[in-house]
């Protein structure tokens, strides 16, 4: 079993990415901008913010945080959204979701420009992935091709099973891992709640990518000798011997089915130090208009 240390590969990526900053820098007289909107005081969504900020320092990047109270409205919210639209000093910008119940999260992606959709998860940035064209690509599943890569993990004329549909990681991952590209040209298979026999269908995967949000779902008698497993699941489960009494865990059971994969990530430090890594990478991309001209 080898492990893919994500946060490793994050830091080989940083310190790279810092050198192109600053000749980016000398040419322009200016460094790339990540702006973040954060809603509210959830303390999982502001230790992401907090660790996007602190990536953009690292690497040389100019970030701003917009801090808005949870009973913002939807109108005021949106306000904040055009101004960062508008401003040209802004290459790209998130909203850190989940937002509070009174905001549409649907409209809320809508009206950021999909030209600093850094997060890639405007239906024009989307669509653009699944047709082959130049896109911001969702910064998760970018962070899993680049792992993948990094690795020299073959995707082609493999069977892929993702497990979990959702439109910022499951479906995305399941689309770029089939499509007719470098780290694509994958047999994807998108499972779910209501698929059939999941058992029977993790069993003949090459290569299993979990994100479900249910701590170590996949287990041990899911996966074939020599799979490779990608862990995108992030729980937070009870634990009394940590000093916060709580710790992270992936949606998969790490210390059963590590003995039976060639590859797997660990959680933390496996696919999560990636996501930032995609979102700087669409930020610098944005910054130099190699998407957009
Ligand atoms: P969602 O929470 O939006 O969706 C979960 C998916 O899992 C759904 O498609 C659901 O099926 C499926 N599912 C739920 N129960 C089962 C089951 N019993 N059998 C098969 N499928 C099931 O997913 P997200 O992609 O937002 O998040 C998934 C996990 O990844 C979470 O732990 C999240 O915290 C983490 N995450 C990590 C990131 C990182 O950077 N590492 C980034 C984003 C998320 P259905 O559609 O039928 O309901």
């Amino acid at each position: 079993m080898k492990l893919i240390d994500g946060k490793a590969v994050a830091e080989e990526l940083k310190n790279a990415l810092k050198q192109d900053v600053s000749e980016y820098k000398q040419k322009t007289g200016r460094v790339p901008h990540l702006a973040a909107i954060l809603v509210g005081d959830n303390p999982a969504s502001m230790a992401y913010v907090g660790n996007k900020v602190k990536s953009c320092e690292h690497v040389g990047f100019k970030s701003t945080l917009i801090s808005l109270g949870s009973d913002i409205t939807e109108e005021q919210l949106h306000e904040e959204i055009t101004k960062l639209n508008q401003n040209p000093d802004v290459d790209g910008f998130i909203v850190q979701l989940p937002l509070p119940p009174q905001i549409n999260e649907v409209t809320v992606t809508l009206a950021i420009d999909y030209r600093k959709d850094v997060d890639g998860f405007h239906p024009v940035n989307f669509g653009r992935m699944a047709q082959g064209l130049p896109c911001f690509l969702p910064a998760t599943p970018y962070g899993i091709t680049m792992l993948l890569d990094r690795y020299n993990i073959e995707t082609a004329g493999k069977h892929v099973v993702v497990v979990g549909r959702s439109n910022i990681v499951g479906t995305p991952i399941s689309i770029l891992l089939s499509r007719k590209t470098k780290m694509g040209d994958a047999t994807v298979t998108l499972a779910h709640s209501r698929t059939k026999e999941l058992q029977k269908l993790l069993l003949q995967a090459d290569i299993i990518i979990a994100a479900i949000g249910i701590p170590g779902f996949i287990q041990e008698d899911m996966v074939k000798q020599g799979a490779v497993v990608i862990d995108v699941g992030i729980n937070r489960v009870e634990d009394d011997h940590h000093e916060k009494g709580s710790k992270l865990v992936g949606d998969v059971d790490f210390e059963h089915v590590k003995e039976k994969c060639s590859f797997i990530t660990p959680v933390p430090g496996g696919v999560g130090p990636m996501t930032v890594m995609g979102l700087l990478m669409n930020t610098y991309k944005s910054a130099n208009k190699e998407i957009y001209p």
